[in-house]
């Protein structure tokens, strides 16, 4: 017997849990709600934590996804600083960290993502930094004012690492991006716009490294050197990684649920996991897209929200597929903001509307066939909303 019952049972703090809780009551879900969340803080939107808040344009209050009062007025209960400990899909119920124990009647699972840790010579000295919580941009500020730190190096040629050169150099830092590809972003967005965000990043002054393999760091206790490939050593106050996530499926592994070949927990085309009564949303989510007539798994807020969402109306009874085109954004401080929809692994040829460089500009990233795959708008320029129809219009009915 458990201690408790909740009708809806939300694991995991983030933006797809919090978004989930909204749309049951949006949707008129009358049962009972409790969100269980790790962390300290409410669930908040982590982009902010590389942009906005770092730079200390926007507090804490403003990251959060829904206001302090959200949660008792919409009649969902909200346990912070507690964890699942335990998941018995079988018979419905989870435990808590508090030793509670919880019936569910349906439940989703969205436990987020890790940082991937470097796993280097040096890299328990001070100094080095992992931005994925809030918490970790106030640290990464503490420790960079206490350091008396001007030199700021970022391993990792993402997103992440180049908006954290783009907010750093804005607070005053001098910074460097290292990374292993030849372009910044080039992963996602492809060589030619990679050569245009190194040109925007270097225009304010970062220095930018591709071809880089970082081998470890040296100092005394705080690292002062970067040690690359091929022995030089590159001076640094301190060092932040941006080497991508892992998705956090260390719940779902112990409750035996399926996982997927990328990582996360194996769903179908509704999200489902291999449990009944029980979905997936989010970074840890890897689905059957419809979208992409493929098994998929994004790291990205707008789709893991929309991924909560889709979990509450599947928890009400829906039993459609989801299909939502994923939209993506980067912003470079104010200097430049970047949109993207599609999520393509690859693609065969790129048109451009416009010229990077030159103002606002779009790319379309096409197939072997001709086909949309995704999109890129920079500035403003291009036809996102066009393209995302595009891409809407392929999913069979
Ligand atoms: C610094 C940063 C900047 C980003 N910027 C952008 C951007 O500009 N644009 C964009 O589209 N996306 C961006 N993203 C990605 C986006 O934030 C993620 O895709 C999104 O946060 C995923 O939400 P989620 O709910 O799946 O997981 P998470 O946000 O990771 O939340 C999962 C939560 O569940 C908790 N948890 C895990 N296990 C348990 C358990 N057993 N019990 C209880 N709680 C548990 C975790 O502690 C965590 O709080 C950024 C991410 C980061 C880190």
């Amino acid at each position: 017997m458990a201690d408790r019952h909740a009708a809806h049972l939300l694991i995991g703090g983030g933006i797809a849990s919090a978004t989930a809780a909204a749309t049951l009551r949006a949707e008129g879900a009358t049962g009972s709600v409790l969100l269980v969340g790790r962390e300290l803080d409410a669930p908040y939107h982590r982009p902010p934590a590389t942009k906005e808040y770092l730079r200390g344009s926007a507090s804490k209050a403003d990251a959060l996804v829904h206001p302090a009062g959200w949660w008792a007025e919409n009649d969902v209960e909200l346990l912070t600083r507690t964890s699942v400990t335990a998941l018995d899909p079988e018979a419905r119920t989870a435990t808590l960290s508090t030793k509670e124990t919880v019936s569910y009647d349906t439940a989703l699972l969205a436990t987020g993502a890790m940082v991937r840790r470097l796993s280097l010579p040096g890299t328990e000295l001070d100094g080095l930094h992992y931005v994925r919580a809030l918490m970790n941009a106030d640290m990464l500020k503490r420790d960079l004012a206490s350091a008396e730190a001007r030199h700021v190096v970022l391993v990792g040629g993402s997103y992440i690492g180049c908006e954290l050169a783009a907010s750093l150099t804005e607070m005053g830092f001098r910074c460097t991006v290292l990374m292993l590809e030849e372009e910044p972003m080039e992963r996602g967005f492809g060589p030619r716009v990679g050569r245009h965000v190194r040109a925007l990043l270097e225009a304010h002054g970062v220095t930018v490294r591709g071809g880089v393999d970082v081998e470890g760091f040296a100092g005394a206790e705080r690292i002062e050197r970067v040690l690359l490939a091929g022995g030089e050593e590159l001076a640094a106050d301190a060092v932040v990684a941006g080497v991508g996530a892992t998705p956090d499926v260390m719940t779902a592994r112990k409750a035996g649920l399926a996982l997927g070949d990328l990582g996360g927990v194996a769903c179908d085309a509704g999200l489902k996991t291999s449990a009944d009564g029980l979905w997936a949303a989010g970074d840890m989510c890897e689905y059957e897209s419809v979208l992409h007539g493929r098994t998929t798994r994004i790291e990205h807020e707008d789709l893991a929200a929309k991924q909560g969402a889709h979990v509450a109306r599947a928890m009400l009874g829906s039993t459609a597929p989801f299909a939502e085109v994923p939209y993506f954004w980067t912003d470079l401080a104010d200097w430049s903001s970047f949109e993207h929809v599609g999520a393509a692994k690859d693609w065969a040829s790129e048109e451009l509307d416009g010229t990077p460089g030159s103002g606002p500009f779009g790319v379309r990233y096409l197939d072997e066939q001709g086909r949309l795959v995704a999109a890129l708008s920079a500035d403003g320029g291009g036809d996102l909303d066009a393209a995302r129809a595009e891409l809407a219009a392929r999913v069979p009915a």
